[in-house]
């Protein structure tokens, strides 16, 4: 399955804008039933239950016929799922309410629209209305399979989901890579090449303030400071999509060129603890993600090697480990074995290119027994 999202270009969006409202309304209504249910019976209502309620409810409440029974049952079946995760502890906390102005979707799965070229027809039985978007690239528009309108940031989407698969990528050469990740340069390769993140955030927190103060200064409910709001909101999204396009344009450069990627699987939680917004404005695991998305479509291999595989402290030309701890500002180093100087980055990388060969060694502690790329352990979505 593949998404395509698309921005609306209408201004007149007043028709979108009820049917998030709606959809807002449902979903707090159906999150209401359920909480009142476990503080009365102790009881969890299961989804094919709440789904005939909220399916007789809806007949009977004009606002909620906004949007047709596809539609609502599928905003049901979204809280289940967030419940569901909620059960399994793969969620830390149960749904939430939403205000009646909050970003949201709505789901249209089989019928209530019609999609041609570059225009949305939203239909209940005849076209009530029409929304066009800007189409910077095409889909297959015989695999459309849902389509979701969604709001973000006070601007509207249409989220094309359609049943194909990535296309696959060239690959230029075949070696393998080890990196190292820093907050200095972002990444540091096997063969010295660094690349040196752009501190998005940081090259921008002088108008960040600036707009922070703004809306602090407004009064609280008030047309003005709504704007304010907006206008922040805006900014934030401008930075990050700043930042994810420089991030996707270097893993196409990586995936490209390497057949073998190797990188540490590191603790980014701990990384924000210690150094907080200098870390989080990163974003290493976004990146990581994009990394594995796109190295899926140049058939590129993602192995993480272990977290506790201590990539700094190992001569990579002789394999001794260093007894002592090096400081955070010892970027360069000497082996007391083979007496080479090394970079502190590049050989953290080079080492986590010969991980396999340095696993078998004696230079890492004998309990770890985590060497198979199955076994490494995988991080939680930290920034
Ligand atoms: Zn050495």
């Amino acid at each position: 399955m593949l998404n395509f999202r698309y921005r609306i270009k209408d201004k007149d969006v007043a028709e979108l804008s009820e049917c998030i409202i709606t959809s807002n309304n449902i979903w707090n209504y159906a999150l209401r039933l359920q909480r009142k249910s476990y503080e009365w019976y102790g009881k969890y209502i299961s989804l094919a239950k709440l789904q005939s309620h909220i399916a007789k409810k809806r007949k009977k409440n004009k606002c909620w016929l906004k949007l047709n029974s596809q539609s609502v049952q599928e905003i049901l079946q979204r809280l289940d799922a967030s419940y569901q995760r909620f059960f399994n502890k793969t969620q830390k906390h149960p749904p939430k309410f939403k205000r009646w102005d909050d970003d949201g979707s709505f789901c249209f799965k089989q019928c209530g629209f019609i999609i041609d070229n570059d225009v949305i027809h939203l239909t209940d039985r005849k076209i009530v209305a029409s929304f066009s978007f800007l189409k910077h690239r095409a889909y297959p528009k015989d695999k459309v399979c849902t389509v979701r309108i969604k709001r973000y940031n006070n601007r509207f989407y249409v989220v094309v989901c359609c049943d194909c698969n990535p296309k696959s990528l060239a690959r230029d050469c075949n070696g393998t890579a080890g990196i190292d990740f820093g907050l200095k340069t972002f990444i540091t390769l096997d063969d010295g090449k660094e690349e040196v993140c752009p501190r998005f955030l940081f090259k921008n927190a002088k108008k960040l303030r600036k707009l922070s103060k703004v809306v602090s200064r407004r009064k609280k409910g008030s047309n003005r400071r709504k704007k304010a709001v907006a206008k922040l909101a805006n900014f934030h999204a401008k930075v990050k999509h700043r930042r994810d396009d420089w991030q996707w344009k270097l893993a196409h450069k990586l995936c490209k060129q390497y057949a073998v990627i190797k990188i540490e699987d590191l603790c980014l939680k701990g990384w924000v603890a210690l150094w907080g917004r200098k870390a989080s404005d990163l974003a290493v695991s976004s990146f990581i993600q994009k990394l594995q998305y796109v190295a899926a479509k140049y058939k590129t291999d993602i192995i993480k090697v272990d977290r506790f595989f201590a990539s700094s402290h190992i001569c990579p030309d002789c394999g001794h480990k260093l007894e002592r701890k090096l400081g955070l500002d010892e970027r360069e180093w000497q082996c007391p074995a083979c007496k080479i100087e090394h970079k502190r980055d590049v050989a953290a990388a080079r080492n986590i290119k010969q991980w396999d060969a340095t696993v078998r060694g004696d230079a890492v502690r004998p309990s770890s027994n985590r060497g198979s790329v199955s076994e490494a352990r995988t991080r939680s979505p930290g920034l």
